[in-house]
């Protein structure tokens, strides 16, 4: 459950949610036939020693693959929204933006993981346990990013915008945003502050993309409860982002918010995103994943407008 003011480490709360995607993107990347390559997501993973959460991103146990198999379509989200957004900093860089901001980055390596033009710098923002955590696994690898990299320790439900000027965050070059997995976990309030926040910061050209699940509960979770309990309680671990998330009541849409503050704001279907790479995807599945918004938008102007 969640209080106001909350706080968590990389292994609690919210703080576990960054590990179980990193988890998904560690078995994406086993696959033969991986949409993409996270090479550090099952580092980051393991580099929080515990022995369950190592099994985890290794793919290995039948207790550890059950477990995977218990969050349902939420894995299929996890690869897509992943293929969407590193196509949609593909071509914010294509389009000439370098200055890149992480909202609530987790343990995304996609500073170290994408083929950034130079002169881009990426601003990484999250609690300070949770970057703190990601900073000393990198450094114990000797893992040094191909791009600037700055973390910006913050609590996204406050006052941020300060911290992130003062770690050199220029409001007059176009920016591109990405809030990842974040959304639910704000309260109503905090997700309209965040956007007016975005909106102020960013000079014409800009662009921003969010994803967020519009119905109460996550997809992947509905069907499949009981298994997961059983399982979970068996590994003695927990993330169930339906007791960290707030609910819808009262949220704005971001494609509405957006489009209504100027931006020209674009939609995507989930398991279109997966479709077009190739990727079977049953049509139970595709409906559940259809709950859940991926979206991009631009403001106009700027040299960076496509
Ligand atoms: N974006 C990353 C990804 O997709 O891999 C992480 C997503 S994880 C599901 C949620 C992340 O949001 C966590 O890293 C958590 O610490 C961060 N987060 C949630 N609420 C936050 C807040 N109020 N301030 C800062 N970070 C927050």
């Amino acid at each position: 459950m969640r209080t106001e003011g909350d706080s968590w480490d990389i292994v609690s709360s919210v703080g576990a949610t960054a590990l179980g995607v990193a988890v998904l993107r560690a078995g994406e990347t086993r696959r033969a036939d991986a949409l993409f390559h996270d090479p550090y997501a099952g580092l980051l993973v393991m580099a929080v020693g515990s022995p369950v959460w190592t099994r985890l991103s290794a793919g290995a146990g039948d207790l550890e693959v059950s477990a995977m198999r218990s969050y349902g379509s939420l894995g299929d989200l996890l690869v897509a929204r992943t293929c969407y957004f590193d196509s949609y900093f593909e071509a914010a860089a294509g389009a000439g933006i370098r200055q890149i901001v992480i909202l609530a980055a987790g343990l995304d390596a996609r500073a170290h993981r994408l083929d950034w033009p130079a002169g881009t710098t990426v601003f990484e923002l999250d609690l300070p346990k949770v970057l703190q955590f990601k900073s000393s696994a990198f450094a114990e690898q000797g893992v040094t990013a191909a791009v600037e990299r700055r973390e910006v320790p913050v609590d996204l439900r406050g006052d941020w915008p300060a911290a992130l000027r003062d770690n050199g965050f220029d409001q007059h070059k176009p920016t591109a945003w990405l809030a990842e997995g974040l959304l639910r976990y704000l309260p109503v309030d905090a997700q309209d502050r965040l956007f007016e926040h975005i909106v102020t910061l960013s000079a014409p050209g800009s662009r921003v993309a969010v994803n967020m699940t519009t119905a109460e509960r996550a997809p992947g979770l509905r069907r499949t409860d009981a298994a997961r309990q059983q399982v979970l309680a068996a590994l003695d671990i927990e993330v169930d982002v339906d007791r960290l998330w707030y609910p819808t009541e009262g949220r704005s849409d971001p494609v509405q918010w957006f489009t209504a503050h100027g931006w020209t704001a674009t939609r995507a279907d989930p398991a279109r995103v997966l479709i077009d790479r190739g990727r079977d995807v049953p049509d139970d599945v595709a409906a559940d994943m259809r709950t859940h918004l991926l979206m991009t938008a631009t403001r106009p102007g700027g040299d960076s407008t496509p």
